[in-house]
């Protein structure tokens, strides 16, 4: 029969990078000095989508919300074998939080009509995990969080091991669902070279406008015609075409605050050596506690 698979990859910045310049003055990243890269966990999510597609058939496609560079890891996501990339790129998401983020991604997700959903389980910039489950909440669906392995897929009914850190748990749902997955779940392939000579002029409309700021010879309804007729085409979409209502989008869909950003950078000093005895333990755990570092 085939299942719809649906995967969130969020664009992030490469914080292994992360260097002294690559942080502003008030301490928020200077994404612009950080490379940006297909969050990590996000690849395992979409490992799991294809290999369902492998196994029975069905169709993959992948979304993210975010800036129009985003464009760049749904265009890897095609690479690596997904068959539509969906972007929603609008001014008005601009500082949303995770709760905006769900809200906005869940009105992306309702017009897919996804059996399964899948998130990574974390950002490695957010690093909340929230938006997955947010995610579920929002589309009405069961969730199995931190999946590690696909037990069974039969009709209507999944079975999914998850790791809860001290142990396993096999959870039964039935479809639809959505699943957040580990980087322990398994291997992310490589790009297919096959799909990368395919999709690797795949772009989104905002992309052709921006080529054509600089060579205006370009007809961008013409280019993205064509696009869509090799079936490479990026869709993109905005807050009216998903009919979102904006008060739970942007600024105003955000009730989290920032009150303060700390930007911590150990220096050497910093550091202690703790001998590898009960009793230096012992020593360290006093000392936090005197400190109120922990307790
Ligand atoms: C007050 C506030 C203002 C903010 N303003 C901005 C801002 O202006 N610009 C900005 O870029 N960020 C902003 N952020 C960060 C933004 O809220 C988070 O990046 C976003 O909500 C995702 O949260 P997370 O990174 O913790 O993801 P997690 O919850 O850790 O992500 C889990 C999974 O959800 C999916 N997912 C998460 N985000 C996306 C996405 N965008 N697209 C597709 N899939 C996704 C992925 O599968 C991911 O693995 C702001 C945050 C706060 C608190």
């Amino acid at each position: 029969m085939g299942y719809n698979c649906v995967v969130l990859v969020k664009q992030v910045p490469d914080t292994k990078r992360i260097t002294g310049q690559a942080m502003n003055e008030d301490g928020t990243v200077n994404r612009a000095a950080l490379p940006a890269v297909f969050n990590p966990e996000d690849l395992n999510a979409l490992e799991l989508a294809l290999s369902i597609k492998d196994q029975y058939g069905g169709h993959v496609t992948v979304m993210a919300m975010g800036l129009p560079a985003a464009a760049q890891v749904l265009r890897e996501g095609l690479y690596r074998g997904a068959d539509q990339a969906v972007l929603i790129t609008d001014r008005r998401c601009a500082a949303s939080d995770t709760l905006a983020t769900s809200y906005i991604l869940s009105c992306g997700v309702k017009k897919l009509n996804a059996d399964i959903v899948l998130c990574g389980r974390q950002a490695i910039d957010g690093d909340t995990a929230q938006v997955g489950p947010q995610l579920a909440e929002k589309l009405g669906l069961p969730q199995i969080t931190y999946v590690e392995n696909l037990v069974k897929l039969e009709g209507k009914t999944i079975i999914a091991k998850r790791n809860m850190g001290n142990g396993w748990q096999e959870v039964k749902s039935t479809l639809p669902v959505l699943m957040t997955v580990l980087d322990s779940a398994n291997e992310p392939r490589v790009c297919r070279a096959k799909q990368l000579m395919k999709c690797k002029s795949a772009k989104c409309r905002v992309e052709v406008q921006e080529a054509a700021k600089s060579d205006p010879s370009i007809d961008v309804d013409g280019v993205c015609k064509d696009l869509e007729a090799r079936d490479i085409l990026i869709h993109q979409w905005d807050l009216d075409f998903l009919q979102a209502d904006l008060q739970w989008c942007g600024r105003d869909g955000s009730p989290t605050k920032v009150h303060r950003i700390q930007s911590v950078v150990l220096a050497a000093k910093d550091t202690k050596s703790i001998e590898p005895t009960q009793g230096g333990i012992d020593a360290m755990v006093h000392e936090l506690i005197v400190d109120h570092t922990i307790g």
